[in-house]
């Protein structure tokens, strides 16, 4: 069972709908729930899925660096920039609620103890865990974790909510 709560430290239309759709995601059945876990929020929950604009993430995920932009997991904190929400990027090419369901699922996937994975067969959908936001190397987008993703997760050997780990960077793009 992984408890978390959800924090929107924003006041605008365009984030509104923030914990709705993480919490949609987290529950959906092509998500993480595959390998087996269970998300329940709760107030007094260990893990923090974190609404913001740009320079309270780049604080709250020192000491990686999110550049004012990317997003993070950093122990129990997952921390998404707000413009990213709003906006996605440039060289994402799917809609915009499937980019903010990328961002959940990739994020998650840190906090279950993924690192981040290649595209390894171009033409086909992006495993989660390639950091989809800057850059595809021509898989095609995909906000849900591939069967090889959830099978390693469903193994529930990986640590979770790691710290910070210079070398295998999870400040993601
Ligand atoms: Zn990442």
């Amino acid at each position: 069972m992984i408890h978390y709560r959800i924090e929107r430290h924003t006041g605008d239309d365009a984030t509104a709908d923030f914990a709705a759709m993480v919490d949609a995601t987290l529950h959906d059945a092509r998500g993480w729930t595959r390998a087996g876990f269970v998300f329940q929020q709760a107030a007094d929950a260990p893990y923090t899925i974190l609404l913001g604009e740009g320079p309270e993430v780049q604080q709250r995920c020192r000491p990686y660096d999110t550049y004012g932009r990317y997003s993070c997991q950093i122990g129990p904190l997952v921390a998404i920039t707000a413009d990213r929400w709003r906006f996605a990027t440039p060289e994402w090419a799917g809609d915009l609620t499937t980019y903010r369901q990328m961002v959940v699922d990739h994020e998650i996937g840190h906090l279950l103890g993924l690192h981040h994975r290649d595209c390894t067969t171009p033409g086909r959908v992006a495993p989660v865990m390639l950091p989809q936001s800057t850059e595809l190397h021509g898989c095609l987008p995909n906000p849900w974790p591939l069967p090889e993703e959830v099978a390693r997760a469903a193994r529930h050997d990986l640590p979770l909510a790691p710290g910070y780990e210079s070398g295998d960077p999870r400040d993601t793009p």
